[in-house]
């Protein structure tokens, strides 16, 4: 090896024992030096996990990294007394401070057996999460402990995301649709089909996401999701984990018969039949997905052809039920200000796709303002209306609403008739719709000017 400072390099170096650390050499001298473990393992009658009394699963290898598997707290122990032997022969140390063991249970305590293993007379921890390959995994084997971290890298990226924003000025909504596709959603999904497919799972990741898109409109916490959802056409996660775990399926059923996951999968989908905990069966949270659109009979064809030709039609359909889902929330919200006509065919309204951001915000605030606050961004400053509270300018008893905001407030009604266009002959709700509806250029022109010209009104007489 040589060093180089400038355009010097140093005089050779000779290096005679390990490796540079980071090199790739590094796990692939480690894979050869350690091909015949499991053979070794295998010739002292150590016992693995049992699938089908096909095979023992004795280990799980990736670069430098070693799982060993067990049953019982004593095969853990048989298994720890061959590994000692089998270093001693090959001269390897085993770094204790980063061994582990986690005894995995469906329910109750760590039983006191499970506690207390030695190697080379060092104790080793047992520790209840332990995050192997970049995924949390706890001792109850449920998926919350990752569900939990991946929500706390989400919301990590929504902070930098943001910050990316501010720097950018990433000025329309799709650049910042794009942004969070790239950097949110990769983050938050990562590997989800392993621990993501319960619903209070997919509920979480469905809030966390969606955070995103409320804090870029500075939408209240408090907003339901349908709204930001139906109103910017964002597909629900779920639909997205549901296709991880579906290519996954389709992965193992390409592989042949005798690997580890083509095995499994199938001795999980015999098992399912009567397993006592549906959380604990992999399968099953598939299945459960798949019921919900009738199609849960796909695990009675395990054919990687015909989960193929039905993946774009099973994805599409839970997309639409999900859709649809929304929209029956929709209708009968009681929470929404402001119920504009809304049906499944309705893809990206027309203005978030022409004006710059800061003037589809306002908008985008009425159109999905909740009855408990509503924030309207102006140009000059943001006009916070407190829908369940009497109207602090006109003093005649009616409620800070969006209604009394742009139709009926007495306190506006010389900006309102410069600006919008109210008919007397009908309703308010009516009202209210033709003007958030007008997508027209000089319907947005107006609002807008509508709206700045209030906020002006507002600082002029609320003093800061
Ligand atoms: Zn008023």
């Amino acid at each position: 090896m040589h060093i180089r400072k400038d355009h010097h390099l140093s005089d050779s170096i000779d290096i005679t024992e390990g490796v540079l650390q980071g090199d790739i050499l590094s796990p692939l001298l480690f894979i050869l030096f350690i091909a015949d473990i499991i053979k070794f393992f295998e010739n002292r009658d150590v016992e693995g996990l049992n699938l089908n009394n096909l095979c023992q699963i004795l280990m799980l290898l990736y670069a430098d990294d070693i799982a060993a598997l067990s049953h019982s707290a004593s095969s853990s122990e048989a298994t720890l007394k061959v590994l000692k032997e089998y270093c001693d022969i090959n001269g390897l140390e085993v770094n204790i401070s980063k061994t582990k063991i986690m005894a995995c249970r469906t329910s109750g305590r760590i039983k006191k057996k499970d506690k207390g293993f030695q190697f080379k007379g060092k104790s080793i921890e047992v520790v209840k999460t332990y995050t192997y390959l970049g995924v949390a995994l706890s001792s109850n084997l449920q998926g919350d402990i990752a569900a939990t971290e991946a929500s706390k890298r989400g919301k990590q990226a929504i902070g930098s995301t943001y910050l990316i924003l501010s720097r950018l000025g990433a000025e329309t909504w799709l650049s910042k649709k794009k942004l969070h596709d790239s950097m949110i959603k990769t983050t938050l999904l990562y590997l989800v089909h392993i621990w993501g497919l319960r619903k209070e799972i997919l509920d979480k990741l469905e809030a966390t996401h969606l955070l995103y898109f409320k804090r870029i409109f500075h939408l209240p916490v408090c907003t339901p999701h349908y709204l930001p959802r139906l109103e910017l056409d964002i597909p629900h996660i779920s639909p997205e984990v549901l296709k991880y775990a579906y290519n996954w399926v389709i992965k193992i059923l390409d592989m042949r018969e005798d690997r580890l996951s083509k095995l499994g999968l199938t001795r999980l989908i015999q098992l399912s039949a009567n397993y006592k905990s549906p959380n604990l069966n992999w399968t099953l949270p598939v299945k459960s997905l798949l019921s919900l659109i009738g199609e849960e009979q796909m695990f009675e064809d395990m054919n990687a052809t015909h989960w193929k030709v039905n993946k774009d039609r099973i994805l599409n359909k839970y997309r639409s039920f999900l859709k649809l889902q929304d929209l029956k929330r929709y209708s009968k919200s009681e929470s929404c200000q402001t119920p504009i006509p809304r049906s499944l065919e309705d893809s990206l309204p027309i203005y978030l796709t022409r004006g710059s951001f800061h003037t589809i915000t306002p908008k985008l605030q009425l159109r999905v303002a909740n009855i408990y606050s509503c924030n309207i961004s102006t140009k000059l400053g943001v006009i916070k209306l407190k829908p369940a509270e009497l109207c602090r300018f006109c003093h005649n008893s009616e409620k800070e609403t969006i209604a009394h905001f742009l139709i009926n407030s007495t306190f506006l009604s010389s900006l309102r008739s410069e600006y919008l266009q109210i008919s007397k002959e009908v309703s308010d709700h009516l009202n209210l719709i033709i003007i958030l509806d007008d997508h027209s250029t000089s319907g947005f022109k107006n609002l807008l000017n509508y709206l700045t010209a209030c906020s002006e009104l507002f600082n002029s007489i609320t003093p800061n």
